[in-house]
């Protein structure tokens, strides 16, 4: 039976870089459901759409053709037939994101997908909601947080790792906008499962946050070894 770990939390908490990590130790998909909104929020966006327009964003949506492929251990979004790159990590795609996101309509588009690939394989998905809406059976859920400062000091510093152009106050201001957004919205709001596990990795480094979630995971699985046996 696959194996699936929710990690969630709000943005720039680390989820994408520990979710890499444990991919890799344990040779399990990496499934960014971020990407999923990122990639309709560009189509939104390129389509010379305001990220308000409710209705014209619901009326796109049979025009998206969202797929997930799977290369080298790592789940890639496509849109309409092509990769997604990192054109959709701007602030203004961050934006578009967070605002499409809050349509249940949208949400409920992205859902068998995300739903689908954890079924296949073993899972890290890391999201907003994913121990909470997308696999509530998850063995394992993680909710990951780290100071306000401290996101946008990372976020900011893997944007311009990318070559994209912006400040630490822009970041720091997009990252507190985005978590007001995500955390007020009325579906599949940013909020922890019941059952998850909190990991604060303020103080921590990669490797750090890396063994305190092995830790909560090798438990899972030692638990579900015992169950079989
Ligand atoms: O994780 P990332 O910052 O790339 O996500 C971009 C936006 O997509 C978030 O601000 C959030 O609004 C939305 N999102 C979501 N549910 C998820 C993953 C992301 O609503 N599972």
């Amino acid at each position: 039976m696959p194996f699936s770990v929710a990690i969630d939390g709000p943005s720039g908490s680390g989820k994408s870089t520990l979710a890499k990590a444990l991919a890799k130790k344990y040779g399990f998909i990496y499934v960014d459901t971020g990407a999923l909104y990122r990639a309709i929020g560009l189509y939104i966006q390129n389509k010379c759409l305001m990220s308000t327009d409710v209705d014209g964003i619901i009326a796109s949506l049979p025009e998206i053709r969202i797929e997930m492929r799977l290369n080298d251990g790592q789940s890639e979004v496509w849109l309409n037939g092509s990769p997604v790159g990192d054109e959709i990590r701007t602030p203004m795609s961050s934006i578009y994101a967070s605002d499409v996101s809050k349509i249940p309509q949208v949400r409920q588009f992205l859902l068998s997908l995300q739903r689908d690939i954890a079924a296949a394989n073993s899972v890290i998905m890391d999201g907003r909601d994913i121990g909470t809406v997308i696999l509530p059976d998850a063995q394992v859920k993680i909710f990951m947080t780290a100071s306000d400062e401290k996101r946008a000091l990372r976020r900011y510093n893997e944007l311009i790792s990318k070559g994209i152009k912006t400040t630490y106050d822009e970041v720091l201001k997009d990252v507190k906008w985005r978590d007001e957004n995500d955390r007020n919205r009325t579906v599949a709001p940013a909020v922890p499962a019941p059952d998850a596990v909190f990991l604060d990795n303020s103080g921590l480094d990669a490797a750090e946050t890396v063994d305190a979630a092995s830790a909560i995971i090798d438990k899972a699985l030692k638990e579900l070894s015992g169950a079989v046996e």
